[in-house]
């Protein structure tokens, strides 16, 4: 089975044609979700799998499945996809990759005329980015039961309009319901978006699940009052109190670091006067571990650090956690098989953790799911520099077939 080899320049040349759609200046990529530009990538996607012979289908939020059938119509098909959808100043590999990979590996077992007993589906889910539509991953959140229709349709962009329109505007508001399609198993191929396959020189990441993750609005009150007449004994300074938070949030994210992330990324002081001793400030908390356990750990070390600070400066301190995300766990089987079929392939493999959400965290809760990274230069991302070698993209999408076959059973 390891002789059959994906075809490295055909997928490479994908992945630059694709990246003509909505091409920026400096060489990276805006296809903002439901876009005219998203509908043009969604069009030379959808010819390219009717040139493959897969028959295509869209369901009500948008996601696509184009599949090739196996000789066991029963079984269900094992899938793969990821999201054709950029940021605003997005790459060319985000997305489109796990996309196009997919693409690449039913041609890659068309051109050897070889068959599965199960079918295969290739799959783009709608709006993951959340640039244009908040929250990001909504269809594969629909789909997995995670939002119901409704919310999901009537999502709004900036301009008011919803995802329900856009969907309809662009031709892609499909008939098929949501979730009703079940997968043998799914996976998902990406760039990792950080730097740790590049620097430990790692060509396959076998992704073991996505860390979980708390967001906090913290208020911190103190007493406004004139920067002259107070004697700094007297102040009851909000940003003081809110700068040694920054320094304890930090602190949390060091003491459990590489695994923890602790970020105050968004902060807004009152009233933001030069002569006035700020009364009152406003920011965010992220913190994030692969272990659930570990980030309620973090969680308690926040409230108590933050709350001892606050009376120690006479400050008074509100944490107010606005969404929490349990980690992601993929499934064994899943994993197994990707590990086997890097080693099978002579790849340099490692285990690594997703920082970032994907589509497959959804999927997971839903399909057997497993997620492999490739690295990507500087471990940037969401950047019009995002860049990956042909030889890490090509190994990549060799590891996704082997995995596939091994699921779908080879005939
Ligand atoms: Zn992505």
């Amino acid at each position: 089975m390891k002789d059959i080899r994906i075809n490295g320049d055909r997928l490479w040349n994908s992945l630059a044609t694709m990246a003509t759609i909505g091409a920026t200046r400096r060489g990276g990529v805006c296809r903002l979700a439901l876009s005219d530009l998203d509908k043009a990538g969604r069009d030379l996607f959808v010819g390219w799998c009717r040139d493959a012979g897969c028959v295509v289908s869209v369901d009500q939020m948008g996601n696509i499945f184009a599949r090739r059938d196996g000789l066991d119509p029963a079984r269900p098909p094992v899938a793969t996809g990821s999201h054709l959808d950029s940021q605003p100043t997005g790459g060319r590999f985000d997305g489109a990759y796990g996309v196009l990979a997919g693409l690449e590996i039913i041609r890659t077992l068309n051109d050897s005329g070889l068959r599965t007993q199960a079918p295969l589906e290739m799959v783009v889910w709608t709006n993951e980015e959340g640039s244009r539509f908040a929250p990001a991953m909504i269809a594969s959140g629909v789909f997995a039961g995670v939002f119901d229709l409704n919310y999901g349709l009537s999502r709004t962009d900036a301009a008011g309009k919803t995802i329900g329109e856009e969907l309809a505007r662009i031709g892609y508001g499909g008939a098929l319901p949501v979730g009703q399609r079940k997968f043998g198993a799914f996976f998902e191929a990406h760039i990792e978006q950080g730097p740790i396959l590049e620097e430990s020189g790692t060509t396959i990441g076998i992704v073991s699940g996505a860390q979980a993750q708390r967001w906090y609005d913290v208020t911190v009150t103190g007493q406004e009052a004139h920067a002259g007449p107070t004697p700094m004994k007297r102040r009851h300074d909000a940003l003081l109190g809110a700068a040694r938070a920054v320094v304890e949030v930090n602190r949390i994210g060091m003491e459990l670091s590489p695994a923890a992330c602790a970020t105050v990324g968004f902060m807004s002081v009152g009233p933001n006067s030069r002569n006035t001793i700020p009364g009152r400030v406003l920011f965010s908390v992220d913190l994030r571990h692969p272990d659930d356990g570990m980030l309620a750990t973090m969680d308690a070390d926040l409230r108590a650090s933050l709350h001892g600070m606050g009376s120690e400066l006479g400050l008074t301190i509100s944490i107010d956690q606005i969404w929490h995300s349990p980690a992601v766990n993929f499934d064994g089987a899943c994993i197994g098989t990707l590990r086997e079929a890097a080693a099978q392939l002579g790849l340099s493999q490692r285990d690594i953790v997703s920082g970032a959400g994907h589509d497959s965290c959804y999927i997971n809760r839903v399909a057997p799911t497993g997620m492999i990274f490739i690295p990507c230069q500087g471990g940037v991302s969401h950047n019009e520099a995002e860049s990956a070698s042909k030889h890490d993209v090509t190994a990549g999408a060799q590891v996704l077939l082997l995995a596939m076959l091994r699921h779908a059973d080879l005939v």
